[in-house]
């Protein structure tokens, strides 16, 4: 990898890259993807590579949600595993939920390759090899679910997801919950709930929100259903934009000052 100085302003935002970049070298990641990074990159520059408070309230539904599925899946493509392996890792075991590799240029080496990371790097329940189930409505390759995996589950958890697949799911009867930086793509639109942050730091919001409701148990169940009951994802996208409008006029007018 290439040695970027941590004094770098743009520090964080380049070791992102370089990550995608060793995952394309290691058959992890598609080209393509690096087109997708670059599309969140965007949002993530508007947004001030911060968490917004919206995207924390979405954090605790999320939570909620993968809390009190009966059998949570979390889909990992070439993307995630290149910038988020063990916190997603962490995440599935916090939440008994495995892990299933779906991709969307998919060819069966990159699958294989996402699925050894996986458990090299210690995930105890990966899936999506043989994935033998065809989600009904979509054309491409993301179709493909495992039966045991995303077919059944009632809560998937898909960060960078594609529109298509979103609101396919949402038929099927699924509750999703996504994490993209554009408030504005179709997947943030079709989602259950959508976390609108970088994959990395919402993965790890994810993991510190499911520890403290695990801590408080008790308290935790009614919590839980009173946060999903009271979710609705586009008054949360609603914020996601203003937050960002607010910050860009704030811009504008610090430029102005000059
Ligand atoms: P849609 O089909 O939902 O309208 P799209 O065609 O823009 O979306 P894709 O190209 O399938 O989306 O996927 C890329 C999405 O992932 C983009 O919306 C982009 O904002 C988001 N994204 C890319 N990198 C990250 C990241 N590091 N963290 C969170 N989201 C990201």
């Amino acid at each position: 990898m290439f040695k970027i100085p941590e004094t770098h302003p743009r520090y964080k935002s380049l070791i992102k890259r370089e990550k995608l970049v060793a995952g394309i070298e290691a058959g992890i990641t598609s080209k393509q993807g690096l087109i997708a990074h670059g599309r969140g990159e965007a949002f993530d520059y508007l947004i001030g590579e911060r968490t917004l408070d919206s995207a924390w309230r979405a954090t605790e539904v999320a939570a909620a949600l993968l809390l009190a599925a009966k059998r949570p899946v979390i889909s990992v493509n070439g993307n995630v595993a290149a910038l988020a392996v063990n916190e997603i890792i962490e995440l599935s075991e916090l939440t008994n939920a495995p892990l299933e590799v779906n991709i969307f240029y998919r060819t069966e080496e990159r699958a294989m390759k996402i699925k050894e990371l996986l458990e090299r790097q210690g995930a105890r329940n990966v899936l999506g090899d043989g994935a033998d189930a065809t989600i009904p409505g979509i054309a491409h390759a993301r179709a493909r679910a495992d039966r045991e995996g995303i077919y059944r589950a009632d809560v998937v958890l898909a960060p960078l997801e594609d529109g298509d697949r979103c609101e396919a799911l949402i038929k099927m009867g699924k509750k999703v919950i996504t994490i993209d930086l554009n408030p504005l793509s179709r997947t943030s639109e079709h989602a259950t709930v959508s976390i609108v942050d970088d994959v990395e730091r919402a993965i790890r919001n994810l993991i510190s929100v499911v520890k403290e409701k695990k801590r408080g148990k008790d308290k935790g169940r009614t919590d839980l259903a009173d946060l999903v009951e009271n979710c609705n994802n586009k008054e949360n996208l609603k914020d996601v934009i203003a937050e960002i409008a607010s910050r860009l006029k704030s811009e504008g007018t610090r430029l102005k000052d000059f």
